[in-house]
């Protein structure tokens, strides 16, 4: 890039951005398949528009995981347009993109499709304004605060410049859309409806996510294990309702609910082994329609984050425990219910790819 006299300090930072991870995916395309050339800055210009385009319309038309119809018909499009062989609704709304080109390695580039339930309060001028109802008739709104349509757009230039440099590599790439990200299911789903029997299967496969830990132009790539266990769990917790001025007729779940949550922040702190890495958030509780009745049930959401399997279990069956015995001790009529609803192990990065990648992203990006 700096060779072709690039300047990212002048660009919006979504084109960087952009730039950025296209280059990323490039990389990953040059280091496994054998590719001759480096993409030049030229032909990133070329595809920058159309990928501009597809960022902003999937950034103003968010959908909520497992909901990605028209964000999956939107990327199947392009891609068909580009010339792949593209299959839609592979395990729900999943895309799978296919570009053929001679003997050699397979390789899969991974971008999400789906948005989560945040309201868009950056004020920006193609801000999302959607509101949905999500899968338990919630009215939410909508946005791609996690930087989905970020890597989608960036996989759209990706496969353009993939598409348009045949001459200099061969290999197959398979390019998939994967829905329900943040619910986890999605990538279970694709597997199931046989993304790795109807389909070359990768010899690698590789997925980026933007982050905001690093500062604004930088990478990281980590070999080995990277991210945590996790685990999302929902507690509802059964009391008996009544009338706010007579608590005394009741078993109050609120208060129920309360205790929990500070007893189960003494799991992390007094019970797992210092230095383990362990983190218990209660990410949401709700109970309760009126200031002066008492509710008959809460309910509160869970993410545990965990590298070890048996921390993992220590921490799962704490959580467990500490429900139940809150609810005991207030004299509730029914033991909570504790389901641990989501659930997926850790990333772990083949070492010797991540080595490889690193060696051609310091290339191609600096080593700073
Ligand atoms: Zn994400």
């Amino acid at each position: 890039m700096e060779r072709e006299g690039y300047h990212p300090g002048t660009m919006n930072w979504s084109k960087s951005l952009l730039l950025f991870l296209s280059l990323f995916m490039m990389s990953v395309c040059l280091t496994a398949v054998a590719y001759a050339q480096a993409p030049t800055s030229k032909e990133v210009d070329a595809v920058y528009p159309d990928a501009h385009a597809l960022y902003l319309d999937l950034h103003q038309n968010p959908e909520l995981s497992g909901h990605e119809i028209h964000t999956a018909e939107k990327l199947a499009t392009r891609l068909r347009a580009a010339g792949y062989d593209v299959t839609e609704h592979v395990g729900g709304t999943g895309v799978v993109a296919i570009l053929k080109n001679g003997g050699g390695p397979t390789i899969m580039l991974r971008t999400e499709l789906d948005a989560l339930p945040v309201e868009e309060k950056t004020g920006l001028p193609y801000a999302s304004k959607v509101r949905a109802k999500d899968d338990a008739g919630r009215d939410v709104g909508v946005m791609h605060a996690c930087g989905h349509d970020v890597h989608m757009a960036a996989i759209l230039g990706t496969a353009e410049i993939m598409a348009h440099s045949k001459n200099t590599w061969h290999g197959t790439l398979i390019l998939i859309g994967q829905p329900a990200e943040e619910t986890i299911g999605g990538a279970d789903g694709m597997i199931r409806d046989g993304l790795f029997t109807r389909f070359p299967k990768p010899d690698v496969a590789v997925a980026l996510h933007v982050g905001n830990e690093l500062p604004a132009g930088m990478a990281s790539i980590t070999p080995g294990v990277y991210n945590t266990n996790s685990d999302s769990i929902r507690i509802t917790i059964y009391g008996k309702g009544g009338h706010g001025a007579a608590p005394h007729t009741t078993v109050d779940p609120i208060v129920i609910a309360a205790r929990t949550i500070l007893t189960l922040q003494t799991i992390v702190s007094r019970e797992v082994k210092p230095g383990e890495m362990g983190v218990v958030t209660v990410g949401y509780i709700q109970a309760g329609t009126k200031n002066n009745i008492i509710p008959d049930h809460a309910e509160m959401g869970l993410t545990v984050r965990t590298y070890k399997q048996d921390i993992r279990k220590q921490i799962l069956a704490a959580i467990t425990r500490i429900a139940k015995a809150e609810a005991a001790a207030a004299g509730a009529p029914r033991e909570p219910l504790v389901e641990r609803y989501e659930g997926t192990v850790a990333v772990y990065n083949d070492p010797s790819l991540a080595l490889r990648l690193k060696a051609h992203l310091e290339a191609a990006l600096g080593k700073d």
